[in-house]
């Protein structure tokens, strides 16, 4: 017997109308994430008899605890189960958290995975609004829009420290877990790539293209992921897009990507490479877990993860380039990625690869440090971790230059950048 929810009982409005919508500073009661607290949200699969569909349970304070401006740690933890459900649809279903929490009037969410960010309103918390609200919503849309495949769908959200921080190991786990299936396969392996148009509604020209060396750049979704998504919603924002003819191998330009995304972006985008942020790189949109730039004098590149909040030697902050580069446009010299795709092996290869890599924030080098130097030593530079520099040595590309040289960075003596 399949669950159907039609009315969604919360207090405020719902629906793709508000989706858009930003919940700006002088409205803001209180907010989740962000770099100020620890935000996670984490999907997984449960066994039928351990769940309670409908069950939503808030572990902490919550919304009436809180004074105006307070900020507070959030783990959203959803279990689900159904005789047709596949742990390898996790990511697809956890992904949905974004736009689901967005219809929320007044409330809005961004981020993804272990750096999401939940702000409320004060219209919001006026209307009666509470965390809860956001398992109550989770619990009904899910069974709604994936009714084929769940039968319960349990939510629990923490709001105390320890609490979020358990689960978010746990979640940081199944993460790697996620990203490391499509480790051992190469874009040549595959005749199709996937498409993702979720993003959409947010950046209406924003085409994802997804390949097995390439994640999409929220680094939510992978090959697998969209393969799966395909197989749950046949006629859902994740299309298989075949390559068809290589028109450029090095700066992975095909045919078949080509025209799809000139279709799927209405006419906007008619080409973009896999491999390359110098020349027509991929259209980025604001869900970016991190925004590399050309560093023109140092003949190579940086990248910026979102928790990092100062100033980068590109002259932009994260939020900026965001800001400039997130509403789906391509924009030559700067590129959404995941941070998982630093490390794969056709990051930027067109444009010379990870050996581009000068200067990344120290928190992002160390998260990726056992990667880096895996992929480092593949081509050749063992050592190249400890030459990239992060914001102890500088914050603009004058610092930062005299160190690289004494280091000895790889991009100082690769061919231009900018042919
Ligand atoms: Fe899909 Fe790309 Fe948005 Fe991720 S960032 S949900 S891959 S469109
Ligand atoms: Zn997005």
């Amino acid at each position: 017997l399949k669950v159907t929810i039609s009315e969604i009982d919360i207090p405020c409005s719902f629906g793709p109308a508000y989706e858009g919508e930003r919940v700006r500073g002088k409205d803001l009661f209180c907010q989740m994430g962000g770099g100020k607290t620890q935000c996670t949200e984490y999907l997984e699969m449960a066994d039928m008899n351990d769940i309670e569909d409908g069950k939503v349970t808030v572990d902490g304070p919550d919304i009436g605890d809180l004074s105006r401006g307070d900020v507070l740690p959030l783990g959203i933890f959803v279990k689900v189960a159904g005789r047709e459900f596949q742990k390898d649809f996790e990511p697809i279903l956890e992904r949905q958290t974004h736009h689901l929490i967005n219809y929320i009037q007044g409330v809005m969410h961004a981020g993804q995975r272990d750096i999401a960010w939940v702000r409320v309103s004060d219209a919001a918390v006026d209307k009666g609004f509470t965390l809860k609200d956001l398992g109550v919503v989770l619990h009904a849309k899910l069974h709604q829009d994936f009714q084929a495949i769940l039968d319960k769908i349990e939510v629990v959200i923490y709001t105390k420290q320890e609490d979020v921080d358990a689960l978010t190991a746990k979640a940081r786990a199944a993460y790697k877990y996620r990203d490391e299936r499509v480790d051992q396969m190469t874009d040549e392996d595959v005749d199709t790539f996937y498409s993702c148009t979720l993003c959409q509604s947010f950046a209406p020209n924003h085409v994802c293209s997804v390949s097995p060396e390439r994640t999409g750049l929220c680094g939510a979704y992978n090959w697998m992921d969209c393969k799966a998504a395909y197989q749950i919603n046949p006629t859902g924002p994740n299309q298989p897009i075949e390559k068809g003819e290589v028109l450029d191998a090095k700066l992975g330009e095909f045919k078949g990507v080509n025209d799809f995304i000139y279709k799927a972006s209405r006419g906007a985008v008619t080409k973009y490479n896999f491999y390359s942020m110098v020349h027509d790189p991929m259209t980025t949109c604001g869900c970016c877990e991190c925004i590399a730039a050309m560093l023109p004098m140092c003949n190579g590149v940086m990248t910026v993860n979102r928790e990092f909040s100062n100033e980068t030697p590109c002259g932009m902050k994260f939020t900026t380039l965001a800001g400039v580069m997130g509403g789906g446009a391509s924009s030559p010299g700067f590129v959404g990625h995941s941070k998982y795709n630093i490390t794969q092996r056709k990051f930027i290869l067109g444009d010379g690869g990870l050996l581009r890599m000068v200067w990344m924030p120290k928190m992002l080098k160390e998260e990726l440090r056992e990667r880096i130097e895996k992929r480092a030593a593949e081509m050749g530079h063992p050592d190249l971790f400890d030459k990239i520099a992060d914001e102890t040595v500088g914050l603009t590309e004058e610092e930062i230059y005299p160190w690289l040289e004494e280091k000895g960075h790889p991009a100082l003596t690769m061919e231009p950048l900018v042919g």
